[in-house]
């Protein structure tokens, strides 16, 4: 039995060391990926729920490793956080997100111009010089004022009160909105809803998911509530079934973004999506 206790340990042992081997890989594949030029971005459209017009979407990077496939942020984004590489990583989705919707806009004026929301990473946000990125940024790709929204989770703004105030100031006097992401998901105070210049709440998916639950419907016609007193937009995300529109319209939500209306596509379908949103 001490044998088999013994190998058992061994074949554990040469697991974690294959695991490390395959984790220090995918940071050197990740170092390189930018230069090889395999990040994508995705946009999903974001849609008034009445009227299922688009009115902007959220870009999601995508990793087109060339021998893995596909691989999902969830196990890039983290290591990209660690290594640092999310700041490269992250001015690069910037330009991108911009640089597409600066298209769009020429291509689809409204007279509320879409809008661009690019997730931000707690280490990215931290740089010293993120504000100032944000601005050569949209020095570059001068999309409308305003369209520019940055997502964050609470977890950004707590870990970093101290220069988080004088960051959003900055990038408020820019016309840069801000939304929550995963609201209500993070912490629970909500004192920093009247501190900081605030503009969007962002349902989190785990509340839309479980509507058919009291419990969740009745968060989710909470968050709703707090908004709408506070002044803020809410976005609602993740939803996959036109039940879930329904009760998300009658709730008064008025933005929402899932499978539902669309999947997260490339830019091409994106501008299909567009023209057909603008004809209907
Ligand atoms: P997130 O910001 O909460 O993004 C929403 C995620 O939900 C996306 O997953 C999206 O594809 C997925 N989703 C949208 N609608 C539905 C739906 O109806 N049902 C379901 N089941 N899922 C839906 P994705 O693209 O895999 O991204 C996962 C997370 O990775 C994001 O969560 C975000 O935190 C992070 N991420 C993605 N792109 C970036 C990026 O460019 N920068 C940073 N910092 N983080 C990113
Ligand atoms: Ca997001
Ligand atoms: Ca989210
Ligand atoms: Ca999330």
């Amino acid at each position: 039995a001490k044998q088999q206790g013994k190998d058992g340990y061994v074949v554990f042992k040469s697991a974690m060391h294959s695991q490390a081997v395959a984790l220090l890989q995918l940071e050197n594949d990740l170092r390189r990926a930018l230069d090889r030029q395999e990040f994508r971005l995705h946009y999903q459209p974001i849609v008034q729920l009445q009227t299922q017009k688009i009115i902007g979407f959220e870009a999601l990077t995508r990793w087109q490793h060339p021998e893995r496939g596909l691989v999902p942020p969830s196990d890039f984004i983290p290591l990209a956080e660690d290594t640092g590489m999310i700041v490269p990583l992250g001015q690069w989705l910037l330009q991108e997100a911009c640089s597409q919707m600066l298209h769009w806009q020429q291509q689809f004026p409204h007279e509320t111009p879409l809008s661009i929301c690019v997730n931000i990473s707690s280490r990215q946000f931290a740089q010293n010089d993120f504000v100032a990125d944000i601005r050569q940024t949209l020095t570059d790709f001068p999309i409308a004022r305003s369209s520019l929204k940055l997502e964050i989770t609470e977890g950004v703004i707590m870990e970093q009160e101290e220069t988080v105030a004088e960051k959003l100031k900055q990038l408020k006097a820019m016309g840069v909105r801000l939304s929550i992401d995963d609201f209500g998901t993070g912490y629970s105070s909500l004192s920093y809803l009247q501190t900081f210049p605030v503009d969007t709440l962002k349902v989190d998916r785990s509340f839309v998911m479980k509507m058919g639950h009291p419990d969740s419907r009745e968060i989710v016609k909470t968050i709703v509530m707090l908004a709408h007193n506070l002044k803020l937009d809410v976005v609602a995300e993740g939803i996959e079934t036109q039940a879930q529109g329904k009760l998300l319209k009658e709730m008064n939500c008025e933005y929402g973004q899932g499978y539902y209306y669309s999947r997260p596509v490339e830019h091409h379908a994106a501008t299909n999506l567009l023209a057909k949103s603008q004809s209907d």
